[in-house]
């Protein structure tokens, strides 16, 4: 194993596409996983109410477990939410319980209700939590809860999948970004494009994988991940891939892109602002 790069400063990664099933909560509990068995702190943010990221990472999520719909609500802090993963001693989960399938609405009439999240992301208890990464995992939607994480986060990681439509709804996601930048954060940037479930035995996949090149240069991860049967089996078993198969294809290559991404957090240095 080789090592990995702390941050210079603490990063703040919102995992969104809107579009669901294309690799979000996968693609965060397993970058999370490979930055903490490399001996990073990270802290993951269930922002799903269907909680696959707290199952993923062997976290208690039934009704009633503190979790981030209490911390949004501004009634518990995070580290009252903050629960260990069984994936690494490294990796922390605040859960999503079922009550935060009614936060979309509930949000609308509640003040600074775009910045419910940032909010309860205090620095300070983030320090108690000595955590130099917090992925936000998001819901399929563009609602209350991603402009919620978009609002707390500096960069956006958006994972494609390398199938029919990926590029579909992708214009509407980056219109979002750019209104949340203008109007709640000026800070956020779409850091990171990641290529999910490719399939090199199709044409498509590779056809898709260059259009996202060309339209997003060096933002994307040279890394792509395959389809793999093991990626998906992982999660039944309440694991990571890299605890449920460290040396399949799928496993690696979450390394490969974790490494990545490690790499770019050290080397900006100063700013959390620049793009790539
Ligand atoms: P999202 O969070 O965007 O809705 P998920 O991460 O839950 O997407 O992935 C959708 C489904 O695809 C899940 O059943 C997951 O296990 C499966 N999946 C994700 N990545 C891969 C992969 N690389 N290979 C095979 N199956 C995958
Ligand atoms: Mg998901």
């Amino acid at each position: 194993r080789h090592g990995m790069p702390r941050p210079a400063f603490r990063r703040i990664i919102t995992i969104a596409n809107q579009k669901g099933g294309v690799g979000k909560t996968t693609s965060t509990v397993n970058i999370a996983a490979a930055l903490a068995m490399h001996g990073i702190r990270v802290l993951v943010l269930d922002l799903d109410p269907q909680g696959n990221a707290s199952t993923a990472l062997g976290v208690e999520h039934r009704a009633g477990t503190p979790s981030v719909y209490e911390a949004l609500l501004g009634e518990i802090s995070l580290l009252e939410a903050a629960a260990p993963s069984t994936a690494s001693p490294n990796l922390l989960c605040v859960p999503a319980t079922i009550d935060l399938a009614g936060a979309e609405i509930e949000l609308v009439s509640m003040v600074a209700r775009e910045a419910r999240l940032k909010q309860a992301l205090d620095p300070a208890v983030l320090d108690q939590l000595d955590v130099d990464y917090v992925l936000i995992d998001c819901p399929p939607s563009l609602g209350l809860l991603t402009v919620n994480a978009l609002v707390a986060a500096a960069e956006v990681l958006i994972p494609i999948q390398c199938e029919y439509y990926a590029l579909e709804g992708l214009g509407q996601l980056l219109t979002n970004i750019d209104l949340v930048r203008s109007h709640l954060n000026t800070a956020l940037h779409v850091s990171t494009i990641l290529l999910t479930m490719y399939d090199g035995r199709t044409k498509l996949a590779d056809q898709v994988t260059s259009e996202v090149r060309q339209h997003f240069g060096g933002t994307v991860l040279r890394t792509v991940i395959p389809r793999s049967v093991k990626v998906s089996e992982a999660p039944g078993y309440g694991q990571t891939v890299l605890a449920y198969d460290p040396g399949s294809r799928g496993s690696m290559s979450y390394v490969d892109a974790a490494r990545e991404i490690a790499n770019y957090g050290a080397r900006m240095g100063g700013s959390e602002t620049n793009g790539r």
